[in-house]
């Protein structure tokens, strides 16, 4: 059977550049891979692919419905996994209107173009077409210290961003129940893992810890998020696009709830032990405590006994193997972060109201 094709967009990002190297090596499928490089989006990512055979790298944006278009036209892709979009939320308090652009906007764009396209395709490819959208926990809001974020929870979302992603995940289903395209939404919680630019809490701080900077912890750092390693994030949307039901909503999260203090004294003690000769050891000495962001959600927490249930999926790492691998990425991969960092952001802080 030949490979089928999909249509990757933000593959050149974190959570998708991750999808794309993992999609290559299995050899599975060849992918078109659309991204509009934005400071989130890094070529370097995909060094070792630019040259395969079964990847095709196109810079352009999602929200560019004649390319979109006519890229689907050419490739006849039998997917359409959508992970391009502006994902930091305090460069979404700082300045919104990018986040409208690219995630309410530009995924109308990319669903006009898949309904296009998907109408014209014969009924045997309608069948085997599938769109599926990567969202947020974040869109569920914020919960207090129990219960955890259904597939039936309301739609809360408190800042630019994930109000933004509700957005997009509204119009989504909206082309499922009107236009009958064959989607999938998959709502994540926070992913950590190799390529994620150092603007991020995880990120931000092994690289801020190595050279011997304050880690700035928001507030008193007791907000809580359900981390999970990107490679599981990656399983679950192959299961999701193999197995998930047209129309459907999957919450994914890892099951590992962390407050952010933990994560970071967790972080430090690794770096304590991986670099024994550090003139910044005890690194727990470099935590200092900040001014909390606006709006800071409290706790975010999933329940994915879904997709466990109908598509078999749990993480396979848990948050303290998923973790030294991590940090053990950031120190052997230093140049990558230099390079992705040479451009305007220069780990300062985001998203503070002035
Ligand atoms: P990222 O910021 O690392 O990458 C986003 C990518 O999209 C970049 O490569 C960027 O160049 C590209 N892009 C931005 N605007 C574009 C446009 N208009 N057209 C084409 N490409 C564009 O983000 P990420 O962390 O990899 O997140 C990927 C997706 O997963 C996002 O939709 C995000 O909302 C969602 N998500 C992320 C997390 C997380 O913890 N990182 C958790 C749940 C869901």
């Amino acid at each position: 059977m030949t490979k089928p094709t999909w249509l990757v967009t933000g593959g050149a990002g974190f959570i998708g550049g991750n999808f794309v190297l993992r999609q290559i090596a299995r050899g599975r499928a060849r992918i078109v891979n659309l991204d509009a490089l934005t400071y989130a989006g890094n070529l370097d990512t995909l060094a070792a692919v630019l040259d395969h055979p079964d990847h095709v790298f196109v810079q352009g944006s999602i929200g560019d419905r004649d390319k979109v278009l006519s890229l689907l036209r050419a490739y006849r892709p039998t997917a359409i996994i959508n992970f391009a979009a502006e994902s930091h939320v305090d460069r979404s308090i700082d300045s919104p209107a990018p986040f409208i652009q690219t995630n309410v906007v530009g995924t109308f764009e990319l669903l006009e173009a898949a309904r296009r396209y998907f109408r014209d395709l014969p009924e045997t490819e309608r069948q085997r077409f599938r769109f599926l959208h990567v969202s947020t926990d974040e869109v569920y809001g914020s919960l207090g210290p129990t219960g955890k974020f259904t597939e039936e929870s309301p739609y809360r979302p408190n800042s630019p961003y994930s109000a933004s992603k509700a957005a997009s995940d509204h119009l989504v289903r909206a082309y499922h129940h009107t236009y009958g395209l064959p989607t999938l939404t998959t709502n994540c919680s926070n992913n950590y893992g190799p390529y994620q630019f150092p603007e991020k809490l995880i990120p931000l701080m092994i690289l801020n810890a190595i050279e011997g900077k304050p880690l700035p912890v928001y507030g008193t750092g007791q907000n809580v998020r359900d981390w999970l390693y990107v490679e599981d994030h990656c399983r679950a949307i192959e299961r999701v696009l193999e197995a998930g039901r047209p129309g459907e909503v999957y919450n994914i999260g890892g099951g590992s709830e962390k407050t952010n203090l933990e994560v970071v004294q967790t972080l430090c003690r690794l770096l304590d032990e991986l670099l024994p000769h550090s003139p910044y050891r005890p690194h727990a000495q470099l935590i200092a405590f900040v001014a909390d962001r606006p709006g800071h959600d409290l706790r975010y927490a999933i329940d994915a006994s879904k997709i466990h249930r109908e598509l078999q999926w749990s993480p396979a790492e848990t948050f303290e193997t998923g973790i030294r691998k991590t940090v053990r990425w950031y120190l052997e991969n230093q140049d990558w972060c230099r390079r992705v960092t040479d451009g305007s952001y220069r780990r300062e802080r985001l998203g503070v109201l002035a």
